[in-house]
Formats: structure tokens, sequence, C-alpha cells
């Protein structure tokens, strides 16, 4: 077999599924350190860039914009394909809240989806994310609303016909199967639903129907290698530089394959896995066509 990059087989793509990435941070050039150790697809989720919360419909408007538009640059600046994940953080909900009251919290929310939906439906964005519940407790009348700001998140993805990448505290194998019966009652499939950063091994996560999205660190790749997909690596790399160190680094992924690829003959072949196979389950095209290729 002919090898590429860092002894990694030619034409395997090399996806980190969730990472962030901002033009006030190192943004392309943290694509370009990706792709230098191997890496050749991200998933690019959308966030706060100048830290405020969004209180209008046009902050929502301009921070997926600027998303969008970074992820044309890296791919410009450094060949890496980036996947625009959109939608309005869970947490905003809560901080919105404060100043609007959660009526007018939640509208907004209900809007940005709307939002997010429609660059999923013209091409822009690939999925829902982050959407879910705040990873902390909080008063019961925001849980309230969390909780329909996510049924509101399901539907979207539904009507869109995407996955939605879901935000939330750590989820057990019983958490894994209720958020897929959660979906699956709001009309999405579970097999659409990504549970990101997921930090512990859920066991034949395939049969509870949500997908895990792994935290990339060296023991859990190592635990998860031989799961039948669909799952997926990532860092959740947050490319903000007064938090140097805080997530696992951008090269990660792509540094954690090449050990692989060094390591026991064959191992490899298990990142078509989470590299191919469970893009193409989750997302319905292969990674190196995008959602434009033919279908599967
Ligand atoms: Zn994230």
């Amino acid at each position: 077999m002919s090898t590429g990059t860092a002894g990694l087989p030619a034409g395997l793509p090399v996806v980190d599924h969730h990472c962030h990435l901002s033009p006030r941070g190192e943004g392309p050039a943290a694509a370009a350190r990706f792709r230098a150790a191997g890496g050749t697809h991200l998933f690019l989720a959308t966030q706060n860039y100048d830290g405020a919360t969004p209180t209008r419909l046009e902050d929502y408007q301009r921070q997926f914009e600027t998303t969008v538009s970074l992820a044309r640059r890296i791919r410009e600046e450094t060949g890496v394909v980036a996947y625009v994940v959109l939608a309005p953080y869970p947490v905003d909900l809560l901080r919105a809240a404060e100043s609007l009251g959660i009526p007018a919290a939640l509208e907004l929310h209900r809007q940005a989806l709307d939002l997010a939906g429609k660059e999923v439906r013209e091409h822009r964005a690939v999925a829902l994310g982050e959407v879910g519940r705040p990873h902390f407790p909080v008063a019961e009348d925001l849980a309230r609303a969390a909780d329909q700001a996510f049924g509101l998140a399901l539907a979207a993805a539904r009507d869109a016909d995407c996955p939605v990448v879901v935000h939330s505290a750590d989820l057990d194998r019983e958490g894994f199967l209720a958020l897929g019966r959660e979906a699956t009652a709001a009309g999405l499939p579970a097999g659409r639903v990504v549970k990101h950063y997921a930090r512990s091994r859920i066991g034949d996560a395939a049969a509870t129907g949500v997908v895990p999205s792994y935290l990339a660190r060296r023991d859990l790749v190592k635990e998860v290698l031989d799961e039948p997909a669909p799952w997926f690596l990532e860092t959740d790399f947050l490319d903000d530089p007064s938090r140097p160190g805080a997530v696992l680094d951008l090269a990660t992924v792509p540094r954690r394959a090449a050990a692989i690829a060094a390591g026991a003959p064959g191992a490899v072949e298990r990142l078509w896995g989470p590299f191919v196979t469970s893009v193409e389950r989750v997302y319905g095209f292969r990674p190196e066509l995008g959602p434009e290729g033919p279908r599967r």
C-alpha cells in the first residue's frame, strides 16, 4: 500500500470532528499546523467570536458569517477542508435571558436556529451545533427553557435534514439511550445525533443509536479504536490565546493517527471507521467529496 503524510495510507482522510477557530486567535495558521501533521478535514463549530453573548439576530448573522468565511479562508490558505457547524450556543440562552427575559431569549434562540437551518439547506453548513443543554445545574425556569430550546434545535435539524452536534454534561450509556429517544420523538433519527466531547468509552455505542465524538486523548483513542462505526475523534480546540493548553491542540488527531499507523500492523485500517464510514453514515457524504459529491 502506498503511504502519504506521516506514514498514513494515501487516500485516508484524517478528520477532526469538532474544533473552534477564531479570526482573533491563530485562525488558519492552526489549520496549517493540522495539515502539516497529516490532517485533511475539520468540522468547524461556530462560537461567540467577540466574547459577548448575542442579544439580537444580527449578532448571530454576523457570527455565522464569520464561521463560514473562516472555513473558506482555511480551504484557500491551507487546503484543509472545513465543514461548518452552526447554532446558537446552548449557554447563550441563559446569558441572553438575563438581559432579555426568558421568553424573548427563547424567541431569539428559535430565530437563530432557523437561520442556522437555512445555512444548512443552502449548503454553507453541514450540521446544527452545538445544541443541547448547559453542562452545569441551572434554576428550574431556565432548565425548562433550555429543554424547550433543545426541542427547537431537534425540530430545526429534522426540517433541515441534517445532524445535530450535542453539547451537554457527560452521558453514560443510559444517557445516550435517553438522548436517542428524545431525538426520535422529535422526528430526528438517533443516528443523526452526535454527542460531542465524549470523555469515556460508551461500549458498543452504535447500539444506542447516538454517535459519540470522542476526545482524542491517547488512552481513550486506544480504548475505542476497535469499536464499530459510527464514532468520531475530536479535539474541541478552542483557539483562545488567553487559555493555552486548555484543550487538546489541533494537531492531535493527525498525531494519534500517525502513531497508530506506526504501531501494530493493520491497526491503521480501523481509522477508516471514524474518518470515512462515520462521516458517510451520519452526514451522508464522503469527507473527501463533501455534501455536493455523489450521495450514499
Ligand atoms: Zn465545542
